[in-house]
């Protein structure tokens, strides 16, 4: 019988997992389709919650020389309305958000997957799959087919591999994205907190201090976030000139305009589509979904890959013996009442930041500013943002 487990997929979830199964001394065979992956993505917020994670990998000290720590979340109106206003203190006196580039989280875990010596196999893309009572047969483009004790698909919210799982789920795209880019940040820019400006719902600008891409870089980087209706992200770049998007960014957020001098050509934005993945359970026999493939969100919470990082050391926690079938049916149950809490989080919140929606804003800008200077709804929301909730009165992450 075959002993190591597959992973589809080397992004943060799939990489994390190969790393934490390591560790416990489980031969793992990590599948990534892109041929030579290059350490490229948005800026990420990760969470207390995700932090932990990467101290127990051992890598969080070099995410903290790369990274930014991000102290406090503040969004506005254009007319000066506070509408988020959330300190990590107030969370915990040693808390805070950590702002980095997935580049540079992605050059941490795999340098990691190479010192473990894990069997990775980049430029192989999974094109299918069948399990039956010995173990589950991988169908690679190219390659001869490839047993498997278990697998474990970790290959992002639009996998087409989750559908051959036998369980009630479903991906809804979302009508909202963004377009994004990592640009220098001028001197005396602010680095120490999230700032977000709104314009009702259909009008978001981000900006999140990054840090740098890599060892040895002296910029430090800002994430530049600007959500679009999807319709409008087919082919932006030719129908709405650059200066016309920089015009519409300094309008909603004039403070923004420094930052902009670095912003010289279209190419340096990246689109960002997003998918709701919902499954009954994350387990099918001896596969298993994880990450953005297992509970794909929006993200207005700044939670996916500190989900998939917590996803990673989870299953880890229950792997324990050879039967994948009975550790995959525990992780579900493990992860149950976290992973619903975002999800139904993620829904709520997403027509109150990008959508077309008149009352939901509405309300948003009357009531967030205000009852988050209510201690009790501002320690829920911080804790809601340190990616510890397991419930919407109570429950605690314990990791
Ligand atoms: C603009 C933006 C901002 C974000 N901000 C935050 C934030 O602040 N905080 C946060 O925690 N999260 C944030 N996220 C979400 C976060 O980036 C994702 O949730 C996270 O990266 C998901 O990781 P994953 O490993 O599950 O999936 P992915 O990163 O999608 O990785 C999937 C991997 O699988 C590979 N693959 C796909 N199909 C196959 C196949 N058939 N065979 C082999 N390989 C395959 C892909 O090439 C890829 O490498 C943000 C996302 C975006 C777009």
């Amino acid at each position: 019988m075959p002993d190591a487990v597959a992973i589809v997929g080397a992004g943060v979830a799939g990489a994390a997992a190969a790393i934490r199964l390591a560790e416990r001394g489980v031969p793992v065979d990590l599948y990534e389709a892109v041929p030579e992956p290059r350490p490229i993505g948005a800026g990420l917020l990760l969470q207390p919650t995700g932090q932990r994670v990467l101290a127990a990998m051992g890598l969080l000290d070099g995410a903290l020389a790369l990274g930014v720590r991000v102290d406090r979340l503040f969004g506005d109106t254009p007319s000066g309305r506070a509408v988020l206003d959330m300190s990590y203190r107030r969370f915990h006196a040693d808390a805070y958000g950590l702002g980095i580039q997935r580049g540079a989280l992605m050059d941490l875990l795999w340098q990691r997957v190479r010192e473990l010596g894990i069997a990775w196999h980049c430029g192989a893309a999974v094109e299918d799959f069948e399990q039956d009572a010995g173990g589950v047969t991988l169908r690679v483009a190219g390659r001869a087919p490839a047993r498997h004790a278990a697998l474990i698909l970790a290959n992002g919210s639009f996998s087409r591999l989750r559908q051959r799982m036998k369980v009630a789920q479903h991906a809804r795209p979302f009508a909202w994205g963004a377009v994004w880019t990592v640009l220098p940040a001028p001197a005396g820019f602010p680095q120490v907190e999230l700032r977000q400006r709104f314009r009702s719902a259909s009008q978001m600008l981000g900006l999140m201090p990054v840090g740098k891409a890599a060892a040895g870089d002296t910029a430090q980087g800002i994430n530049l976030f600007w959500s679009l209706p999807v319709a409008e992200l087919e082919g932006w770049a030719g129908r709405t000139a650059l200066a016309a998007l920089k015009r519409q960014m300094c309008d909603l957020f004039p403070g923004v305009a420094p930052l902009l001098a670095g912003l010289h050509e279209a190419a340096q934005l990246r689109e960002a589509r997003y998918a709701d993945v919902w499954m009954a359970r994350w387990h099918d026999g001896r596969v298993l979904a994880i990450g953005d493939c297992a509970h794909g969100m929006s993200p207005q919470l700044g939670q996916g890959a500190n989900m998939a990082l917590i996803d990673a050391h989870e299953l880890a926690a229950e792997a324990d013996g050879g039967d994948w079938r009975a550790v995959f049916a525990r992780y579900t149950r493990r992860r149950r009442a976290h992973l619903r809490f975002y999800g139904q989080a993620s829904k709520g919140l997403t027509p109150m930041f990008q959508s077309h929606a008149v009352v939901a804003p509405w309300l948003r800008d009357r009531f967030f500013g205000w009852g988050g200077r209510l201690p009790y709804i501002h320690q829920q929301s911080i804790a809601t943002l340190a990616g510890v909730k397991t419930g919407w009165l109570w429950g605690r992450l314990k990791l």
